[in-house]
């Protein structure tokens, strides 16, 4: 490009505006108001005494949503993946054993970091679709004695199926192994209780059931992992996400008495944002927010299959707030999307890795799980696909 015609493209660029949209795809999920009201107050200093008593808020709300009493629980400066890397890199070291399970994306994407961290990993996979195989895991747990930890997806977002948590942390234990347990998804979407399950270490992100947008990721570690990761004889490679060093900034305590060393700049408008989503929830009630993704996915799950379409994962196995379903003989994965977007706003998520052009994936996550929207995405999804919708008693009421 010509440095006359870059200077034009550059006096053409305006503000940018975002469109509305309805978000029902894999995440992020609508935003509540409240919260991008939080996010526009003006910024203050990441060391400022009222910014450092949000910080213990937001960890006081963090231990009640994951449901533990674990003193390592903050939100880490970055979306998902980051939490995934900073989970496995800090509790494997140089040659040690790590049984993974892979049933999706996201448990693959678990494997390369932890091959990148020098771990020797033990892959369980499990057919896309469905949970993770119990008698997989215990077959490699008793094939590797002396196995550190046992890392699985509670929520596979890539399928829509949903694992045994609290049986696969129980089982790690059962060997003597720490559970990593992915909570992108399940958390506030389906139960998840850290300490009564004795999950080692667990990761979430904002963009998923908590509603607030990307960029966030709310970790806990037990004591046990804090054990492990104390006892490291080799240092964690990167400096970022080395725990021993960023304990020290969110301060491993409940109270801000606790002196807090500099470790980076928070990104402090968006955890305004995180603490207003976790007020929201607790508001309604973290088993109230359980109850509802399951009511409205059975609502959704009705209206899906009285317009012809079938679930990828079977009934029993299905996560509410992920429903992956075939795409339908004769419609065309990226036009069908297209549509739903361009003509209905609706957002919807297309598959990934072996499910590309296959499934469409409707997310019901957090604000985005409500009668509402599953009126308005059966509405538009009978409309793209030319089936008509029969009434049913919740269309009449809405
Ligand atoms: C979305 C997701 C991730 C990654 O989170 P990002 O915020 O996109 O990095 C990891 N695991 C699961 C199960 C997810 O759904």
């Amino acid at each position: 490009m010509s440095a006359a015609a870059r200077s034009g493209v550059l006096a053409s660029v305006g503000a940018f505006s975002a469109p509305k949209r309805v978000l029902m795809g894999p995440g992020p999920s609508d935003v509540h108001p409240r919260v991008l009201a939080a996010m526009a107050q003006n910024t203050i200093g990441h060391l400022d005494p009222e910014f450092v008593r949000l910080m213990d808020e937001i960890k006081l709300l963090l231990r009640a949503t994951f449901r533990t009493e674990n003193d390592l629980t903050f939100a880490i400066s970055a979306p998902g993946s980051i939490g995934m890397e900073t989970s496995v890199i800090n509790l494997v070291e140089p040659g040690d054993t790590i049984i993974i399970c892979v049933n999706g994306v996201f448990g693959g994407r678990m494997v390369s970091m932890a091959e990148r961290a020098g771990a020797k990993v033990v892959k369980v996979a499990t057919p896309w679709g469905r949970a993770v195989d119990l008698e997989g895991v215990e077959a490699a747990l008793k094939a590797n004695p002396g196995t550190r930890v046992v890392a699985f997806v509670q929520a596979e977002t890539s399928t829509g199926a949903l694992s045994d948590a609290k049986a696969l942390s129980a089982l790690a234990h059962q060997y003597g192994a720490l559970s990593l347990c992915d909570a992108v998804t399940s958390l506030a979407g389906v139960p998840l209780e850290v300490d009564a399950w004795g999950i080692d270490a667990v990761y979430s992100a904002t963009q998923k059931c908590l509603s607030a947008p990307p960029g966030l990721s709310p970790v806990s570690y037990s004591s046990r992992a804090v054990e492990r990761v104390k006892a490291r004889k080799t240092p964690v490679v990167s400096w970022f996400q080395d725990l021993a060093l960023v304990m020290s900034y969110w301060g491993s305590g409940g109270n801000s008495t606790a002196r807090r060393t500099y470790h980076h700049t928070a990104p402090v408008n968006a955890l305004f944002g995180l603490h207003e989503s976790l007020l929201i929830l607790h508001e309604e009630g973290l088993e109230a927010s359980w109850a509802r993704h399951a009511r409205v996915h059975k609502q959704l799950a009705d209206g899906l299959e009285a317009l012809g379409f079938r679930y990828v994962v079977p009934e029993g196995e299905r996560l509410p707030q992920l429903n992956s379903v075939w795409i339908p003989e004769g419609i065309d994965d990226a036009a069908g999307r297209g549509r739903l977007l361009n003509e209905f706003g609706v957002e919807i998520g297309g598959g990934l890795g072996d499910f590309a052009g296959k499934v469409w994936r409707i997310g019901l996550m957090g604000q985005s799980c409500s009668e509402q929207h599953v009126e308005r995405v059966l509405n538009a999804l009978a409309a793209i696909s030319g089936r008509s919708r029969v009434a049913t008693a919740t269309l009449e009421t809405v």
